[in-house]
């Protein structure tokens, strides 16, 4: 009897070229390649991933774009996100129109695109294949977006001219005031609000997937799957789900061995992530309040995340001196070993959305020292709603600094928020287990491309 063919199913990926938006679509793409999708990633010239042997068996095209570190630098990040819009549109619709005529065996069944990447749409409406939004912040700050894309910049800005109103609740969004709404420095708000608009607009994509739980953002994911009016699949936190390595900077392992010789609960582990910069001022301030602290911290210091300073040269003598006795400095990373490791007390944090769900993944309290963008919007809830941090606003100083990583590592009030932080992650373990609402979600997605 001849045997039929089966049909394989593929799943094409959009990333945006950074590292916070990279990791949460390669996880999902290992989380549906385990489901049994085939895989292509579809990438820009710049940034692009190098294929690690978590991806062995995924396909990686690479579309032209011609941006640079420097457009980057100039334009900001977000404007640099716009232009990316428009160098891509056609290079992708030649690039999908080749991938859908030489599909063979390997029907695509949708392209998930993130949601700054919204030129995508175009070409997967031109071949009648389903485009589904994937979201990497939290459903709240996409909620954020959302408010803020229907508003009038003018009247907008001056609202967040005047001191008093920066500090009141925005209406609808509580606990968040003026001043935790994702507005960035990285672009003046006029393309905030454009790029806000074009991509929660989602106009003809047939799903939203959120890389989020409902046991933390209940209402706010509530609040889209009645605005959208296309399924919402809140199906995170996706390290949970299928961790899968896919850092653009090398990381530096040497710190975990530095942490295995630390006692347990007490380091202070700092990060602020792949983007955000600190001036010298702040980061002398950070040392000395971290030096007064008395308590062991693990820094990563960036490589130019200290305009005007190479790395760690402006740190002085002194400082130098402690970080043999009590510190330890890396350029970058391996974040998730790091939360995970007991000696890890604490997590001062940016708030990007990785970080957050890592840190509670892990049952870490954090300090919350935001930047830009959805940060604030994470930190806010991390303080007064999840009630796991401590959000350190205004000037940096050497007494805010010591008293904040005091309250976080050494004071009962850190132990009562690392006790609910150890609870939250027990909710998050259940979500993403058999049955719980992440894993049931993702299920869901699932099903929707499998039944017509
Ligand atoms: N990260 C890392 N090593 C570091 C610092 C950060 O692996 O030294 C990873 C971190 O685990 C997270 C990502 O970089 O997955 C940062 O993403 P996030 O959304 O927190 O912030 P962004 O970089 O987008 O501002």
């Amino acid at each position: 009897m001849e045997e039929k063919q089966v049909k394989k199913r593929r799943i094409v990926l959009i990333p945006v070229p950074a590292q916070g938006h990279v990791t949460p679509i390669m996880q999902l793409g290992k989380a549906l390649y385990l489901k049994g999708f085939s895989i292509t990633v579809v990438q820009t010239q710049y940034n692009r991933v190098s294929s690690s042997q978590d991806f062995s068996d995924f396909h990686f095209l690479t579309i032209p774009d011609s941006l640079t570190d420097s457009d980057l630098h100039s334009l900001g990040a977000l404007p640099f996100i716009l232009k990316l819009n428009q160098v891509c549109e056609e290079s992708f619709k030649h690039c999908f129109s080749k991938l859908v005529q030489e599909q063979g065996d390997d029907e695509i069944v949708c392209v998930v695109y993130d949601e700054y990447m919204y030129f995508s749409q175009a070409a997967a409406m031109a071949f009648q294949i389903p485009s589904v939004v994937f979201s990497t912040t939290s459903a709240t700050a996409f909620v954020c977006r959302s408010v803020l894309s229907k508003v009038n910049a003018e009247s907008f800005l001056l609202d967040m001219k005047d001191s008093q109103t920066q500090e009141k609740v925005f209406p609808g969004l509580d606990p968040l005031r003026y001043k935790d709404l994702p507005t960035s420095a990285f672009g003046p708000l006029e393309s905030i609000i454009k790029l806000y608009y074009n991509a929660v607009n989602i106009q003809t994509a047939s799903a939203v997937i959120i890389n989020s739980a409902s046991c933390l953002e209940s209402s706010s994911l509530a609040w889209l799957q009645q605005k959208l009016q296309v399924p919402v699949y809140p199906i995170g936190p996706l390290h949970r789900a299928a961790s899968a390595s896919s850092s653009l900077l090398e990381e530096d392992r040497s710190c975990i061995k530095w942490l295995d010789k630390q006692k347990p609960s007490s380091v202070i582990y700092i990060s602020l992530g792949s983007l955000a910069l600190m001036q010298i001022k702040d980061m002398l301030e950070m040392a000395w309040g971290l030096s007064n602290s008395n308590v062991p911290f693990l820094w990563v210091i960036r490589p130019g995340s200290i305009p005007g300073s190479e790395w760690t040269e402006s740190l002085p003598e002194e400082f130098h001196k402690l970080i043999s006795e009590r510190g330890y400095i890396v350029k970058w990373a391996p974040q998730m070993e790091v939360l995970r490791h007991p000696a890890v007390g604490g997590f001062w944090s940016h708030c990007g959305w990785n970080s957050t769900l890592e840190s509670i993944g892990e049952g870490v309290p954090m300090i919350c020292r935001p930047f830009t963008g959805d940060q604030r919007v994470n930190a806010r809830y991390l303080e007064s709603v999840w009630r796991i941090g401590v959000l350190l606003e205004g000037e940096l100083d050497k007494r805010a600094v010591e008293s904040s990583v005091k309250r976080l590592t050494v004071d009962e009030e850190g132990a009562d928020m690392r006790k609910r932080a150890i609870e939250l992650k027990e909710k998050l373990e259940a979500s993403a287990r058999n049955g719980g609402s992440s894993y049931s979600s993702l299920d869901n997605f699932v099903n929707s491309l499998t039944t017509p």
